[in-house]
Parts: C-alpha cells; sequence; structure tokens
C-alpha cells in the first residue's frame, strides 16, 4: 500500500493557500484552521437544515401536486413522524448488517498507511453481506413478514435514522478525546464544537476491529436504499430507476475496496456530515425517483428507454473506469493495467495518473457519476423538479467536493499538483469545466 496521507508539502509559489495547516509542534494532531462549510456558521446551518429538507422532499414527494418550490398544503400530524416499531427495526437492521459485517468471509484488505506507520484490515465482504441480506429478506417474505408495507413507516424511519445518526455523531465526538493525536482527520479537529461535531475529529473510530465509519459507509444505507426498493416493476420507468440504482448499488458493493483511496475514508473524519449522510440522507433521498414514480407513475415510450439506457451505460463505463483505475493505481502501481500509463512524480513518493481517464479530466469520476444520476431522474419525465433533486444537489455536492479535493491535492503535492493541472486543464468535464 501507499504512504503517508498528509505530508507537509507544502506549495511552492502558488496562489492556493492550504486549506489547513499542521502546526511544527503538532506533526501528528493537525489543527484545521481554515474552515470549510461556511466554518461554525455554515455548520450550524446544516445540521438544521439538511434534516429539514429531508423531511421537505419525502412529504412533497407523497403530496398530490408534488411541487418542490411550495410546502405540501396538509402536513400529517406530528404522529406520523415517530414510531416505536420503527426505531426498533432500524436497531434490528443495524444490527443485522453489523453480525454480516463481523461474519468472517470474503479477504480482509489493507488501508492506507496512517500518521503512526500503522495500516488498518478491512473487511471486504459487503457484496456477500448484500447477497445475505436479500436471501433473509426474500425468505422473511415467503414466511409472510409484512415487509411490503414498510413503505407505510417511512417518515417514522426516516425520524428514527436522524435521530440515530444525531445520537452516533455525539458519541463519536466524545470517544474522539480518547484517541491518541494521531488518530484525528485533518479536518475536522478546529476546537470548534459545532465544527468538529459537523465534519468529525476522528478518521477511523473503531471499536476492536469494527470500523464504524467503513461500516456506515456503504452497509446499512446503501443495502438499505436497496432494500426499500418500491414497487417491484409495474412500470417501463419504475423497471429503470430500479435497476440503474440496483446496478449502482451492486457496483458500490462489488468494488467495496475501491473506497479504502476515498476522500471519505482518507481524509474525512466521522461525524454528522458522514453518519447523517450515510443512514439517513442515502436511503431516503436516493430513493426519490422511485417514491415519486409510486405516487406519480410516468409512461415512457422505448426509444426514449433505450436513450437513456445508454447514457446510464456511457456514465457507468465512466465512473467505474475511473475509480478502478485509480484505484489499482494506488494499492500497486505496477500492476499491467496501470503500468503503462503516464505519471507525474510528486516530492512524497506517490504519483500522479496524467493519462488514461485522469488524463481527460481532474475527476472523472464525478463526470461519469453524474451522467449516472441524470440517467435515472430522466425516467420520471419532465413534468416535475422533484425527480431532478437529486442532479442539482449532487452536482453542487460533487462540484464542492471537487474544489476541497483539489485543495488537499495542492496541499499534499504542491508543484506537481501545478504541473498536474496545467496539463489536464479542466476538472470535471471536458472544455466546459
Ligand atoms: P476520489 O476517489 O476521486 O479520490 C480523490 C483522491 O484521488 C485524491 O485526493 C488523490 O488522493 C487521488 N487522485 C486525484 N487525482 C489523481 C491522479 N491524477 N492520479 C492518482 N491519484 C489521484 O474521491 P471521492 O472520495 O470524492 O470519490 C470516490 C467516488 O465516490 C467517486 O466516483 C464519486 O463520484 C463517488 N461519490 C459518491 C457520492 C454519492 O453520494 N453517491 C458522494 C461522494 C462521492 P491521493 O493522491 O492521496 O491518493
Amino acid at each position: 500500500m501507499d504512504e503517508l496521507d498528509s505530508q507537509p508539502g507544502q506549495p511552492r509559489g502558488c496562489t492556493h493557500r492550504p486549506r489547513f495547516r499542521t502546526m511544527a509542534h503538532q506533526q501528528t494532531s493537525p489543527r484545521s484552521v481554515e474552515l470549510e462549510f461556511g466554518g461554525p456558521l455554515g455548520t450550524a446551518a446544516m445540521l438544521l437544515l439538511l434534516p429539514v429538507v429531508l423531511f421537505h422532499l419525502l412529504l412533497t414527494c407523497h403530496s398530490g401536486p408534488c411541487s418542490l418550490l411550495n410546502l405540501p398544503s396538509e402536513l400529517p400530524p406530528t404522529s406520523a413522524f415517530w414510531s416505536p416499531w420503527a426505531l426498533l427495526l432500524l436497531l434490528l437492521w443495524l444490527g443485522l448488517q453489523a453480525t454480516l459485517y463481523l461474519l468472517p468471509m470474503g479477504k480482509v484488505s489493507e488501508g492506507r498507511m496512517l500518521r503512526d506507520k500503522s495500516h488498518l484490515q478491512y473487511p471486504i465482504n459487503g457484496f456477500r453481506c448484500l447477497g445475505l441480506t436479500a436471501l433473509l429478506v426474500g425468505l422473511g417474505l415467503a414466511g409472510g413478514l409484512p415487509l411490503g408495507s414498510l413503505s407505510e413507516l417511512l417518515l417514522p424511519l426516516a425520524s428514527a435514522a436522524t435521530a440515530i445518526a444525531f445520537i452516533l455523531s455525539l458519541l463519536l465526538y466524545l470517544k474522539s478525546f480518547t484517541a491518541p493525536p494521531s488518530a484525528l482527520a485533518p479536518g475536522g479537529n478546529s476546537g470548534n464544537i459545532i465544527y468538529d461535531f459537523f465534519l468529525g475529529r476522528e478518521l477511523n473510530p473503531r471499536f476492536g476491529s469494527f470500523d464504524l465509519k467503513y461500516f456506515c459507509e456503504l452497509r446499512p444505507g446503501m443495502i438499505g436504499w436497496e432494500a426499500e426498493r418500491q414497487g417491484g416493476w409495474p412500470s417501463l420507468a419504475m423497471g429503470l430507476v430500479n435497476a440503474f440504482q440496483l446496478v449502482y448499488v451492486v457496483d458500490a458493493l462489488w468494488n467495496e475496496e475501491a473506497i479504502l483511496t476515498t476522500m471519505d475514508i482518507i481524509h474525512d473524519g466521522f461525524g454528522f456530515m458522514l453518519a447523517f449522510g450515510d443512514l439517513a440522507w442515502v436511503p431516503f433521498i436516493y430513493s426519490l425517483q422511485a417514491q415519486f414514480l409510486l405516487n406519480h407513475p410516468q409512461s415512457l415510450e422505448l426509444p426514449v428507454a433505450g436513450a437513456i439506457c445508454l447514457l446510464f451505460a456511457i456514465g457507468y463505463f465512466i465512473f467505474r473506469g475511473a475509480n478502478t483505475q485509480k484505484n489499482t493505481f494506488r494499492r500497486d502501481p505496477t500492476d499491467p493495467s496501470v503500468a503503462g500509463l503516464e505519471t507525474i512524480p510528486t516530492a512524497t513518493g506517490r504519483r500522479l495518473l496524467v493519462s488514461g481517464w485522469w488524463g481527460m479530466v481532474r475527476h472523472p469520476n464525478y463526470l461519469g457519476d453524474l451522467i449516472m444520476a441524470l440517467a435515472w431522474s430522466l425516467p420520471c419525465g419532465v413534468t416535475h423538479l422533484l425527480p431532478y433533486f437529486y442532479v442539482v444537489y449532487f452536482t453542487i455536492l460533487l462540484v464542492h467536493r471537487e474544489d476541497r479535493d483539489e485543495r488537499q491535492c495542492l496541499q499534499k503535492y504542491g508543484l506537481a499538483w501545478r504541473e498536474y493541472c496545467a496539463r489536464v486543464p479542466y476538472r470535471i468535464v471536458p472544455y466546459v469545466y
């Protein structure tokens, strides 16, 4: 595996300032001094706004007019937002996924070298867990469990997931004070309670070998997103949405090892941002198109469906190709599939790909992801804005994320990153952005 994540490598002669600085006397405990997401005020607003947006979208999606820009005319009673059964169900779900995570199946992979020069071990069994979950859900349905009526518990399930995300983030925040300085994330250690609670102070919080961030990243939310799939195959439009999203989830779990070189794992701490994102936002917001189609069926002509499938295939091809290429290169640069690619050396000893997918734009994986997002919104037609919320939100997220990553890479690689930017001038969309 690779080298230390946060080498000092200050950019020489560059116009950007590094996003955070490592104080000389704290080489193993970086203190974030340049804050992201609008600092304490911005993160405080997001703590409030994210759950509000989540519930606004769920209510709108199930309302008659389904108008994104207006409040639903009738709000359900507060009792509709809470059910002890929903909480119990969610806890059982988390317990099931945690048990499957711990089963000794599949290979164990090594993460990137940490500041204290150690490597963490990660079980790569997410795909098997998805298979076992599907089997258990199938058995439950055959045995007469009323799993089909889960959609009636959507609001209380979303409330329970939000509550669990808040409680988990609080526990993670408190736990981070027991962690050694070298275990803290570079970005979530500002000293401001709200900011650090939001971003997460500890990089890889664990109980024994159980990695909380890695567990939450793909399992309870992603598998949950698939498990709450709506309404079978009643129409071509619903069939496409279900099929595309199934491909996305299966792909993520099949290629689980690739998340070990992503920003979430190597850079971001585990706090509210990821906990809420993984446990509440992904399963309830990413399923909006299917929820929309259940309440507002749309017809789709075969040639249009064919064109949408082609768009999805192009997006998937770029997304998977780029992620696999970078992950393979970072894990083993001598692998025959990447050994011939042109690279730029950096002062850290790590090299940057400058040909192949990563020579086309600086974040080809984001481009593929965005094309797929558009493809699984298009089957919902053009009469409503709501199914396109995902595309708009995801574009903002990835543009902002790309900017964050650029700043981190500039700090890590300095002049080498500037050379990469000069040789690959576009960030996400060739000749556009
Ligand atoms: P990336 O997987 O793009 O990782 C960024 C890192 O890759 C950089 O910090 C750098 O790290 C390395 N890198 C950048 N350029 C090069 C290069 N030219 N050569 C070699 N290495 C390079 O970041 P993300 O974690 O943001 O994204 C992972 C995937 O997850 C993407 O496909 C994204 O679309 C998806 N995603 C999906 C979300 C969703 O909600 N569905 C949310 C966020 C992301 P280093 O050099 O240190 O290795």
